[in-house]
This record gives C-alpha cells, sequence and structure tokens, in this order.
C-alpha cells in the first residue's frame, strides 16, 4: 500500500478520507492541524495562530513533522495530512523521506468547489477526543446521537477556526501557498486529483482504493 500525502484545502474531506483509510487499510495518520491543536491546549500564542487560520512558521512545524515521521509505526503505510503546505515545505519533505528511506509515495489532491466548503464549514463538528468529523446539517455526516462521537462516544465540539471569517483566510492561504505545490508534484509525476463535491462518497472512494493499490 502506498504512502499518501493529502493536498487539499479546508473541509475538502482529508479527514474523512484519512479515517476510512485507516480503518480499513489499516494507515497511520499523522494529521499535523490534529497534532498543532494538542500543543495549543496549554500554549495561548499557537492558539490564537490557528484560531485566525494563519500558518505556523516552519521553525515550529518542521521538526514536528521530522520527529513524527521517525517515531511512527512503520509496520503500516502513512496518510500525511495537513503537510506540506507550501513548497519550501514539500522540498524540504523531500529531503526528510529521502532520509527515512521512503520511497513509494502517492500525493493526493482533493478538489472541491468553494461553495461546497462553505456549505461543509457551517455546522461541522469534530470529536474532541478522536478528531472525526461530523455536520449536523448533512444528513449524511449527522452522528447517531447528537454531539456524541459514534466512534468513541466523547463530546463533539466546533473547531475555534471553524468559522467564516477564518474559513476565508485558509481558504485564500491554500490558493496562494498550497496550489503551487500541486504544480510541484504534478512535474515529479506523483500526483492523482480526486473531486469531492458529491454527498455520496462512494466514488470518490473508489478512485481513492485505485489510487493506493497502484503499481
Ligand atoms: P488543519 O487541521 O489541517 O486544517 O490545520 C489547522 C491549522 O494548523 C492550520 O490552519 C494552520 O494554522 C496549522 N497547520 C497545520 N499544518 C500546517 C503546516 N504544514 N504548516 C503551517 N501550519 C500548519
Amino acid at each position: 500500500m502506498k504512502n499518501i500525502i493529502f493536498l487539499a484545502p479546508p473541509l475538502a474531506g482529508k479527514g474523512t478520507f484519512s479515517d476510512y483509510l485507516e480503518k480499513n487499510f489499516g494507515y497511520y495518520h499523522l494529521s499535523t492541524g490534529s497534532i498543532l491543536r494538542e500543543k495549543a491546549v496549554d500554549n495561548e500564542k499557537l492558539k490564537k495562530i490557528l484560531e485566525s487560520g494563519e500558518l505556523v512558521t516552519d521553525e515550529i512545524i518542521l521538526p514536528l513533522v521530522e520527529e513524527v515521521l521517525k517515531n511512527r509505526d512503520k509496520t503500516k503505510p502513512f496518510i500525511l495530512d495537513g503537510f506540506p503546505r507550501t513548497l519550501q515545505q514539500a522540498k524540504k519533505l523531500d529531503i526528510i523521506l529521502s532520509g527515512l528511506g521512503v520511497l513509494d509515495v502517492v500525493v493526493v489532491s482533493i478538489d472541491v468547489k468553494k461553495e461546497t466548503l462553505i456549505d461543509r464549514v457551517i455546522g461541522r463538528k469534530v470529536c474532541n477526543k478522536c478528531y472525526r468529523s461530523y455536520n449536523s446539517n448533512i444528513l449524511a455526516f449527522k452522528p447517531k446521537v447528537s454531539d456524541v462521537c459514534d466512534f468513541c462516544g466523547s463530546k463533539l465540539i466546533t473547531r475555534d477556526d471553524d468559522n467564516l471569517e477564518s474559513f476565508q483566510i485558509r481558504y485564500k492561504t491554500y490558493l496562494e501557498s498550497t496550489s503551487p505545490i500541486i504544480a510541484y508534484y504534478k512535474e515529479k509525476g506523483c500526483l492523482k486529483v480526486i473531486h469531492n463535491d458529491e454527498l455520496d462518497q462512494t466514488e470518490a472512494l473508489n478512485i481513492l482504493r485505485g489510487v493506493i493499490s497502484e503499481h
């Protein structure tokens, strides 16, 4: 099974796809956003940056990514969700991965229209323990019991950055900083694009299954 790097605007579904791959194919999920949110619990400065929707500096993120990749469960293929977000991070990641001897990587860009993303930001809630995503306004993504995680039974909360103001900043940052990485990976020949506008994600997941098992 190939290792995966997800590139996607906020709310595109990288968390949902990652859960699916973790549950069904035993992937090891590394979400830089989740790791940073955990660190922000007792770090007011970091909390403010995350709330704003701006990127944290490379001084913070690079050592963190290097450490989690080094210490990951190496018996499993990994998903990198949220990194890289800039061309500089992508180039640094090449160095980290080659240093760790990781060669088999596919980059999956999840493409979703901005209007769909805005619909999703309204009503999204995430589990405060296992970080799975739900949406009380979208039938297919409602939790079975209101505000309770179907998977682990913990409380669902609204992320501090899940509001329209922060979304606009995160989306703009994505367009400006992350889109150039798509061209970089396209050039390297390891990029796949999956469209994920539909509520029914069966087709997107079929394509994803094909991508991870391609030779
Ligand atoms: P996410 O959960 O992937 O939407 O990330 C939430 C927030 O964490 C982002 O808005 C950034 O502030 C921060 N973050 C996550 N990954 C990175 C990264 N690779 N570089 C800089 N900031 C990041």
